[in-house]
C-alpha cells in the first residue's frame, strides 16, 4: 500500500454520543486511518465526559477550534429531563452546539448531498441548495405578553442618557397578544460577512430575502446592512469570481427557489432559516444526507452532520441487533474538514483524498448499495440494503479502486 498522507496541522475532533459515536469510530477505522496519518486534538463530547468535566470539555473544544481553525464534530445528546435520569447527570447541561456557536459566533450552512438516484421532490432541482441561517435573536429571544383585556400597549425605548422614545402599538378593546423582539447590528454584520465569505468559498451565488416592504425598519435594517457590506467589501471579489448577490422579498424568493435549478446559498433570517431548512432537507430526500458547517466571522470552521445521535437505532444496537444507520452525512463532515485543512495548509494530496472519498461514497449509493433509510427514495428499485459496516466496506472497495 502507498504511504499514508501526512497532515501539517491537527484537526479538532469532537466525539459524540450513541449510534453516531459507534459510526464515528467505524468511519475512522475503515475509511480514514488506513490512508491518512490522522492528526487530531481529541475532545470527548460524549454526555458522560461532559458531565464529569462540568461541561468544561465543550468550552475547551470550542476554544481549540478558534486556535486551530478546523473542527469535525459527531452528533451529541442535548440533555432533557429523561436524559438527566438515564445518565444520572449532575445537571441538565446545555446544548453543545449552542455553547460552541456562542463561542465561535457563527452562521450555520446546511446543504444536501446529491446523488443521481435520489430524485428531489422538486423536479427542477439539479444542484444543492444551501441554507444559511442567522442564529441570533428575533422570536428566539423575544418577550411575549398575553393581553388580558382592554388597555394600551406601547413600545418604549430609554437611551443611555435617559431620553425616551414612545410609540403606541395598539389600543386594545379586548383580549389579544403582543410580542417584542430585537436584533443587533453587530450580529447582522457578522451574519452578512459569513454568508459572503462562504459564497466565495464554494463559488455559488448568494440570495438573501426579508419582508422589508412590510417591516420598514426591522427587516429593512437587515437588507441595508447586507447591501452595505456587499458594496464596500465584496462587490469586486464577487465580480471577479463571476458570482451574483441577489436580494428579493421572501415570498418572491420562495417562488424563485422552487422554480430554480438550485446551486445557490440562500441566506435566511432566524425563523425563515428554521422553517426553510426543514423544507429544503425533506424536499431533497433525507435528513441523513444533510451536511452542516458552522463558519465564524474570523474564519473558523466546524463540520458536522445535520441529524442527531439516532437514539432509536442505538437502543437496537445495544440489544445486539444489526443496524442500518446511514453514515453519509458524518463521512461528509470528515471530508469537509479534511478538505478545508488541506486548503489552509496547502496539502494537495489531503484535498484530493477527501474528494475521492466523497466520490466513492456517492458512487456506492448510486450503485444501489444503500442503508435502509434510503430504500424508499431510490430509483430504480435495483438496490441492496446493507448494514452500516457493510456500507462503509462497500465505500472502501470503491475508494481503493479510485485511489
Ligand atoms: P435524530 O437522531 O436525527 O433521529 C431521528 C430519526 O431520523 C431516527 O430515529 C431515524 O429514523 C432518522 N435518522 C436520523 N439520522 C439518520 C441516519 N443517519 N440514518 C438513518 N436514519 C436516520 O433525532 P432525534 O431522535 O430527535 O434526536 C436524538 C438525539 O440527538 C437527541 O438526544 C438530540 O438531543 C440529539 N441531536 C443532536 C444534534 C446534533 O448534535 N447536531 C442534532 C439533533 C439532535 P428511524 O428511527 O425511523 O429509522
Ligand atoms: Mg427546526
Amino acid at each position: 500500500m502507498a504511504e499514508k498522507i501526512k497532515m501539517a496541522t491537527p484537526l479538532v475532533e469532537m466525539d459524540g454520543d450513541e449510534m453516531t459515536r459507534v459510526i464515528w469510530q467505524m468511519i475512522k477505522d475503515i475509511l480514514i486511518k488506513p490512508y491518512i496519518e490522522l492528526n487530531t486534538v481529541y475532545f470527548d463530547l460524549g454526555l458522560k465526559k461532559r458531565d464529569e468535566t462540568e461541561d468544561q470539555i465543550t468550552t475547551d473544544a470550542a476554544l481549540a477550534t478558534k486556535k486551530y481553525g478546523v473542527a469535525v464534530k459527531c452528533a451529541t445528546i442535548t440533555p432533557n429531563a429523561q436524559r438527566v435520569e438515564e445518565y444520572n447527570l449532575k445537571q441538565m447541561w446545555k446544548s453543545p452546539n449552542g455553547t460552541i456557536r456562542a463561542i465561535l459566533d457563527g452562521t450555520v450552512f446546511r446543504s444536501p448531498i446529491i446523488v443521481k438516484n435520489i430524485k428531489p421532490f422538486v423536479r427542477t432541482w439539479k444542484k444543492p441548495i444551501t441554507i444559511a441561517r442567522h442564529a441570533y435573536g428575533d422570536i428566539y429571544k423575544d418577550v411575549e405578553f398575553r393581553v388580558p383585556g382592554p388597555g394600551k400597549a406601547e413600545l418604549v425605548f430609554t437611551s443611555g442618557e435617559g431620553e425616551t422614545h414612545r410609540e403606541t402599538i395598539h389600543d386594545f378593546q379586548g383580549k389579544g397578544v403582543i410580542l417584542g423582539m430585537h436584533n443587533l447590528d453587530k450580529s447582522i454584520y457578522s451574519f452578512a460577512r459569513a454568508c459572503f465569505n462562504y459564497a466565495l468559498d464554494v463559488k455559488q451565488d448568494l440570495w438573501f430575502a426579508t419582508k422589508d416592504t412590510i417591516s420598514k425598519k426591522y427587516d429593512h435594517t437587515f437588507k441595508d446592512i447586507f447591501q452595505e457590506v456587499y458594496d464596500n467589501e465584496y462587490k469586486d471579489k464577487f465580480e471577479r469570481a463571476n458570482l451574483e448577490y441577489f436580494y428579493t422579498l421572501i415570498d418572491d424568493a420562495v417562488a424563485r427557489v422552487i422554480r430554480s435549478e438550485g446551486g445557490m446559498i440562500w441566506a435566511c433570517k432566524n425563523y425563515d432559516g428554521d422553517v426553510m431548512s426543514d423544507m429544503v432537507a425533506t424536499a431533497f430526500g433525507s435528513l441523513a444526507m444533510m451536511t452542516s458547517v458552522l463558519v465564524s466571522p474570523d474564519g473558523n470552521y466546524e463540520y458536522e452532520a445535520a441529524h442527531g445521535t439516532v437514539t432509536r437505532h442505538y437502543y437496537r444496537y445495544l440489544k445486539g441487533e444489526s443496524t442500518s444507520t446511514n453514515p453519509m452525512a458524518t463521512i461528509f463532515a470528515w471530508t469537509g474538514a479534511l478538505k478545508k485543512r488541506g486548503e489552509l495548509d496547502n496539502l494537495a494530496d489531503l484535498i484530493s483524498f477527501a474528494e475521492k472519498l466523497e466520490k466513492a461514497a456517492i458512487q456506492t449509493v448510486e450503485d444501489g448499495v444503500i442503508t435502509k433509510d434510503l430504500a424508499d427514495l431510490i430509483v430504480p428499485e435495483d438496490i441492496k440494503v446493507v448494514n452500516s459496516e457493510e456500507f462503509l466496506l462497500a465505500i472502501n472497495e470503491r475508494l481503493q479502486s479510485i485511489l
